[in-house]
């Protein structure tokens, strides 16, 4: 059995056309020496000039003749010539194929068979290599006149490995293939590669898809042939040739009804070059998305953002429009009330003076009662015209432009104590613990503020007790905070935020119209501060009012 790893072996087996052992003996004893001599000379020649490596073994299984290129071959075994073949093959081979070499020898010697194959590859035992030989052998008369066998030899190593190379890129190749394929099928866009001329040489399956077209009835195709209109084949050769050129990417988005599909779409692609390892531009890929539907959303979006506008362009023209006629509306209301209740205060003025008068000059001739009454339409008629005071207070508050200036608050303070007695003893104790920060503030509005905190401060005293009032002042950052603290009956915290509304009133047993808080808070707005109170109710009260400190330069 041929154990040997020989592929495709194509040994033929002949018969030897060769002369015979006998007819060779027989020749050779004519001759002398030097005819022996002659011929072993000419057949060392013959081996000596052959591209192969040769080498024969007599019928002794001795190695008689080795040709240059053999002796690379048998390598580093020393003296090859007349040893014997069969224990130097099982010095260069593994026991197995160095066997079926002896074997397939030795049949050739006695039969005269040639033998050959054309792909031998082994692993060598003398070496740590694996060889491939390509060789024959056939039986030969040698010089001597005996007969012998011999082995032409090829070592085709290093065509085995171009070959195995060459498989491994064109699988390697393959494979990149299928992965790139494998890539571009499983996006939802479409990928294409056009050549030069603007054939095309690859479309993916969504593209094939689309086409309803096998790759084969593509490839190779320019976009006319598949079926385009000319004017696209026109962009795609003036797009193919700009890349060529640029050799940079080309981005563009183009709508139209597909000749192929009937469908209508807008497609967003680029074009990029491929480049061949010189940097030229070799194929062109390309990737298109189809954006219709992105493309009417935002159609849509934009529509709508223009509706929008314009529904807010009218919007604010209409708001403006019925803002001035409210305001409009509101001054004529201004005027009429102002009006109205500035001349509502001559007939309660009559009235009071009238009461005033009757009981001044008709008192001894009134019954008791009588004088009652008229003591109080006098009396609310008096309190009518502070009621009416105050409004005028607050509506002018409202309308009035209030410039800011810098203010003294002492000094404001000091002149309106002077001035009401209920502000100084024996009637009160006001405290100043100037110095006090100069504010910016329209003056007559402070005022007011000033004459409001006072007024409640020494007023909201529990009876018999003696008015204490306080004023100081603290800073904080850019505002400057002044503290009005009474001796007074104090605010219940849940009450603190309602005294600042209009007509609010905690106590009945005091007199007031419940608007002086209120016109202090709207005035206080009006300078650009706040007002505040800070108290617990039984034991005093702390207003503040708060205004922007003077600035440095316009302090002076
Ligand atoms: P009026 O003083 O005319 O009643 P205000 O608007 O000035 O109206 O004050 C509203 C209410 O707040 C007062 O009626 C009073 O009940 C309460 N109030 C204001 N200041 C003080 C104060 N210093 N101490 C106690 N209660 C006060």
């Amino acid at each position: 059995m041929q154990t040997s790893r020989h592929r495709d072996v194509r040994a033929s087996r002949r018969s030897s056309k060769g002369p015979s052992t006998v007819q060779l003996h027989r020749h050779t004893q004519k001759h002398p020496d030097a005819a022996l001599r002659h011929r072993s000379e000419q057949f060392e020649a013959l081996l000596k000039h052959l591209p192969l490596a040769a080498f024969a073994v007599d019928s002794d299984f001795t190695i008689r003749h080795v040709n240059s290129v053999a002796l690379r071959f048998f390598g580093d075994i020393p003296d090859v010539l007349g040893r014997d073949f069969e224990e130097v093959m099982h010095i260069v081979w593994p026991k197995r194929h160095a066997d079926d070499l002896t074997r397939i020898f030795r049949h050739t010697l006695e039969t005269g068979e040639p033998y050959e194959t054309s792909e031998c590859i082994e692993r060598r035992a003398d070496r740590d290599v694996t060889e491939s030989y390509e060789w024959r052998i056939g039986r030969i008369p040698l010089p001597d006149g005996r007969l012998g066998v011999i082995c032409y030899c090829r070592d085709i190593t290093r065509r085995i490995r171009t070959f195995e190379a060459l498989r491994q890129a064109v699988e390697s190749h393959q494979q990149q293939v299928r992965l790139f394929d494998g890539i571009a099928s499983t996006t939802p866009d479409f990928v294409y590669v056009f050549d030069r001329e603007g054939r095309l040489r690859y479309a993916n399956r969504r593209l094939l898809e689309v086409w309803g077209m096998k790759l084969s009835d593509v490839i190779g195709k320019t976009v006319r042939q598949l079926g385009y209109e000319q004017l696209h084949q026109d962009l795609n050769t003036r797009e193919i040739a700009q890349i060529i050129e640029t050799r940079r990417p080309l981005k563009a988005e183009i709508a139209f009804k597909s000749p192929i599909t009937g469908i209508f779409g807008i497609y967003e692609y680029i074009l990029s070059p491929v480049l061949d390892p010189d940097g030229e531009v070799e194929f062109i890929a390309g990737t298109a998305r189809d954006v219709t539907e992105r493309k009417r959303a935002e159609e849509a979006l934009r529509e709508a953002q223009e509706k929008l506008r314009e529904y807010a362009n009218n919007l604010e023209a209409t708001v403006q429009q019925r803002t001035a006629e409210l305001q409009k509306t509101v001054n004529e209301l201004e005027h009429f009330s102002y009006s109205i209740t500035h001349d509502m205060r001559a007939p309660l003025r009559a009235m009071h003076s009238f009461a005033a008068l009757l009981l001044d000059d008709f008192a001894p001739a009134l019954p008791a009662a009588a004088g009652d009454f008229l003591k109080r339409i006098a009396i609310s008629a008096d309190r009518m015209d502070h009621l009416i005071i105050d409004a005028l207070d607050y509506s002018k508050a409202m309308r009035e432009e209030l410039t800011l200036v810098p203010v003294d608050p002492e000094k404001l303070l000091r002149g309106m104590i002077a001035s009401y007695p209920s502000f100084h003893p024996p009637a009160a104790d006001i405290e100043i613990l100037g110095p006090l920060p100069t504010v910016m503030a329209n003056h007559a509005g402070l005022t007011q503020c000033f004459s409001n905190l006072l007024d409640n401060a020494v007023k909201f005293i529990a009876p018999g007790q003696r008015p204490h009032v306080r004023v100081r002042a603290d800073k904080r950052d850019a505002m400057v905070r002044l503290w009005f603290e009474d001796n007074g009956i104090g605010i219940p915290p849940e009450m603190h935020e309602r005294i600042f509304g209009m007509f609010q009133r905690l106590s009945r047993d005091y007199e007031g119209t419940g608007i002086g808080l209120a016109l202090v808070r709207k005035v206080m707005e009006r300078m650009g501060g706040s007002v505040g109170v800070e108290s617990e109710g039984g034991g005093g009260s702390r207003f503040w009012l708060e205004l922007n400190q003077t600035k440095p330069e316009s302090a002076g």
